[in-house]
């Protein structure tokens, strides 16, 4: 769907102007003649972004700002003011008034687009933000306005100390500010702790448009917000470094309520897509792993277990070791699930301890713990299976200060070539069985299988 704009202006010429401009990039596009009329919509129609005069009779532009981000319904719509060109004042009331973004009459059509662009960008993550937050909008926003820090961590590249050294002054009155005159070391400061990347597409001695082609290609800096600042008179320059990927632009001389704007814009959404991001990754992990004890669970492990599996076609070696704590009901039985459970968290605890890190231990089940050991034999495993298991019987587990002893009976099984994960677990079981058997507190291993 594409995204709804909301266009207020007095004078229905400049509405008309905007209106098939927007159009003309099929956008969907409102319009209101007043101040009034902007409210009106915005109450009933869902809309994405308001380009808003500043200057109207009635309600003027900076109200209806104020009042749009004082609603619960329309906090989170970004607002571009339209004001006179060059009245500084009139931005520093649209800033006081919660505008996004300025653009100044007559209206240049690159910058408006750029605008545009942008906040539409931070309006589509602030709603999947609310989406994931699954409250209603109104209680959704302090969540979401916390996640906005206020001092962002911003790198400015240029070879013109004094210029970068002024545009410096007036971010550090909220920001962290570093700044780099080599191109090189830039792209390596870029690799570290930074949320927003300033580059200067006018300097002499780099080119600013390499830079950037060079660290969207680099993995670790693909999604780093780079603003761009460039000469209105070079806009091919300009477009190129859209091509490129840069984020936003701005305009020499920098403005400085322009400048406020624009990297608090690039800053909030850097730091809603990150959240978006830790968020989708903690809820994957909830389906990889067991609560219970962290390690993975038996998804997790069936999906482990499958390039070690391809790999055992072509020779090489692993094992899966099972285990199942012996007389585990017993532990329930008399000392409760409560203590089951921290019986479990202890023995899943001593497991990751003692096996190498490439071996994959994983809650399989209740109480049954499977370990994939990769390149290793039957006979390796057997050795470090035993040493565990003696090293579990060996040493109690701490409850309240009462001793309990706990073991574990442990059956192996080496994988052969083309041999499926379900006969693997079968052999393991099998040799888990007779461990049981045999007495408990014991390893087992199943025979090593022909190769088909
Ligand atoms: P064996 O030596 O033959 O393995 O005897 P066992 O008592 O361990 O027998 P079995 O494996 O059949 O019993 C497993 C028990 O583990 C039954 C189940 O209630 C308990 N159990 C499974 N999952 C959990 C859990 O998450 N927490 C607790 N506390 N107990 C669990
Ligand atoms: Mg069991
Ligand atoms: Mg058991």
């Amino acid at each position: 769907m594409s995204a709804r704009i909301l266009v207020v202006d007095d004078l229905a010429p400049n509405r008309h102007l905007l209106e098939a401009k927007l159009s003309r990039e099929y956008y969907d596009v409102l319009s209101a003649g007043s101040g009034q009329e902007a409210l009106d919509i915005a109450d009933t129609e869902k809309l994405d972004l308001v380009l808003l005069d500043a200057m109207m009779p009635g309600i003027n532009g900076f109200d209806v700002c104020r009042r749009l981000k004082a609603d619960p319904k329309t906090w989170h719509i970004p607002v571009v003011m339209v004001t006179a060109l060059e009245e500084t004042s009139d931005r520093i009331r649209g800033l006081e008034a919660g505008a996004d973004d300025f653009i100044s009459k007559p209206i240049d059509d690159f910058n408006m687009m750029a605008r545009v662009r942008s906040l539409l960008r931070l309006k589509m993550i602030t709603d999947q933000l609310l989406t994931h937050t699954g409250q209603s909008l109104e209680d959704s926003r302090p969540m979401i306005e916390s996640l906005d820090r206020p001092n962002g961590r911003i790198l400015i590249v240029d070879d013109h100390a004094g210029r970068m050294e002024r545009m410096a002054v007036q971010l550090r009155v909220q920001h962290d500010v570093s700044l780099q005159m080599d191109p090189r070391q830039a792209i390596e400061d870029s690799r570290g702790d930074i949320d927003l990347l300033i580059v200067s597409l006018v300097s002499d001695e780099f080119d600013g448009l390499r830079l950037c082609a060079r660290l969207r290609s680099d993995e670790k800096t693909r999604d780093l917000p780079i603003l761009a600042i460039g000469e209105a008179s070079e806009e091919a320059r300009l477009v190129r470094a859209y091509d490129v990927g840069i984020n936003d632009t701005l305009m020499r001389p920098v403005e400085t309520q322009e400048l406020m704007a624009r990297v608090a814009t690039q800053l909030k959404r850097k730091f809603y897509a990150d959240s978006l991001r830790d968020n989708f990754n903690e809820n994957l992990e909830m389906v990889v792993s067991d609560p219970l004890t962290g390690l993975g669970n038996r998804r997790y492990f069936d999906r482990s277990m499958m390039p070690l599996i391809d790999q055992a076609k072509t020779g090489t070696a692993f094992s899966l070791v099972m285990f199942d704590v012996d007389h585990f009901k017993r532990v329930n039985d008399i000392l409760g699930h409560d203590t089951g459970d921290t019986v479990l968290k202890e023995i899943a605890a001593r497991l990751v301890t003692n096996f190498r890190s490439i071996d994959i231990v994983s809650r399989y089940g209740g109480e049954e713990f499977v370990v994939a050991m990769p390149e290793t034999t039957a006979a390796d495993a057997k050795i470090a299976a035993d040493r565990i298991r003696a090293l579990i019987s060996g040493t109690p587990v701490y409850l309240d200060g009462q001793a309990l002893s706990v073991s574990v009976s442990a059956g192996i099984a080496q994988a052969t070539s083309g041999e499926s994960a379900r006969d693997i677990f079968k052999r393991a079981d099998e040799a888990l069985y007779k461990a049981k058997l045999g007495g408990r507190d014991r390893v087992e291993t199943s025979p090593i299988k022909k190769a088909a």
